[in-house]
């Protein structure tokens, strides 16, 4: 047996025909960034998101960073950001000259736990960021209801989170959010790629400005921009792509589904819960167990990859050691389990049926196993 954690041949297959004209109609045009394709991609994402304007970027990152640039996050400013996130969300704060400042997970979503953030709130604190992690949207209207009772805005980090609704409305229709087209995403470009929604026109047109070298008419620079621009072939692309987004995120979820009916009842086993008003866009199905590096070199074996989502916590990392993120090491005790338990199983639209089955048995053999052994181990039945 042999399952991948996520087969973008597969995926690249389904639409092989359709993404061959897109890049042949690219190729002729003689245009290639900022161009007609770029446009009509921006209209039909929007239009998608329910949301009134969307700039294309260059990556996930600069969506985020271009973002809140435009809100005016500078240096000496705060951003509240989950301890329990990729990388990256931390990354376009700090590139701002802001300093992030981490809220912990809720134990049961993953995602930023809105009953915490009132105290994360200083003088200071310029924006929320918030992520839609593995695809569960976070609890915008608790989140919001705090974030207004301070003035800032709730930037949503949607890079998880293409199509995946709160209480119906899809995540992107908010103030602003961003996403990422990195090719392994629910909407996923043939490269970098990213994009800021928003229904605000005057913050899309800064996002605009920031991206083009701080200028809309050539050699006219108003402000000190960036070059991060999704390019044509990107946009072309990814149009080949979005019109089956949502089918392709309903085999995720009929997926997760069957995982969550197959794997019920283990001990040591916490499956992801779903909130009752939220329609996850499934990025990832993961679960958690403290046997997850015995569980996953099982599954390995059996030739079933999985990945960690994510081993070392934001605050942990290299990149911000020594900083005043750091020191709140002791402060972040279930962003600093999560990153010991999580494990996510194989979830892509293209994974087989029984493929899915195969994760399963395995998965529940490995448990029974560990579970045994463990029994075995402390002299208990
Ligand atoms: C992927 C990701 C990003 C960054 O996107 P890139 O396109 O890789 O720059 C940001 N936030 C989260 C939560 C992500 O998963």
């Amino acid at each position: 047996m042999n399952v991948p954690f996520l087969d973008l041949g597969a995926a690249h297959d389904e639409l092989r025909a359709d993404i061959d004209a897109a890049y042949a109609r690219v190729t002729g045009s003689g245009r290639y960034l900022l161009g007609p394709e770029l446009e009509a991609f921006e209209e039909e994402f929007a239009a998608y998101c329910s949301a009134r304007h969307c700039a294309g970027v260059g990556s996930g990152l600069d969506a985020l960073t271009l973002a809140l640039r435009a809100l005016g996050v500078g240096p000496g400013d705060e951003v509240i950001v989950p301890a329990h996130t990729f990388i990256a969300t931390w990354l376009a704060v700090s590139a701002t000259g802001a300093r992030p400042v981490p809220v912990e997970p809720d134990e049961s979503t993953f995602v930023l736990s809105p009953c915490l953030l009132e105290a994360a709130f200083t003088p200071r604190v310029r924006a929320v960021v918030v992520v839609h992690l593995y695809g569960h949207p976070v609890d915008l209207d608790a989140v919001r209801a705090v974030a207004d009772r301070h003035g800032v805005p709730v930037v949503e980090d949607a890079a998880q989170a293409h199509g995946a609704r709160y209480k119906g409305r899809r995540v992107g229709s908010g103030q602003v959010a961003a996403f990422s087209f990195y090719p392994g995403k629910n909407l996923g470009a043939l490269g970098d790629g990213g994009a800021v929604v928003t229904d605000d026109a005057d913050l899309a047109e800064r996002v605009r400005l920031l991206r083009n070298y701080g200028s809309c008419d050539k050699y006219d620079h108003l402000v000190q921009g960036f070059n991060s621009r999704l390019d044509e072939f990107q946009a072309a692309v990814l149009r080949v792509k979005l019109p089956h987004l949502d089918e392709w995120n309903a085999r995720r979820a009929r997926i997760a589904h069957r995982y969550t009916e197959a794997l019920a009842g283990l001990p040591d086993l916490v499956l992801p819960s779903v909130e009752p008003w939220a329609t996850s866009a499934w990025h990832l199905y993961v679960v958690r167990t403290r046997h997850r590096d015995a569980l996953r070199q099982r599954l390995a074996a059996a030739g079933v990859e999985t990945l960690v989502h994510y081993p070392v916590p934001v605050h942990r990392s290299g990149a911000y050691k020594g900083t005043e993120e750091a020191c709140r090491a002791g402060a972040l005790p279930v962003a600093e389990r999560l990153a010991g338990e999580v494990l996510s199983l194989p979830v892509g639209p293209h994974l087989r049926e029984d493929g899915v089955e195969a994760v399963a048995a395995t998965v529940r053999n490995a448990m029974e196993e560990l579970l045994r052994a463990g029994r075995a181990r402390t002299g208990s039945r």
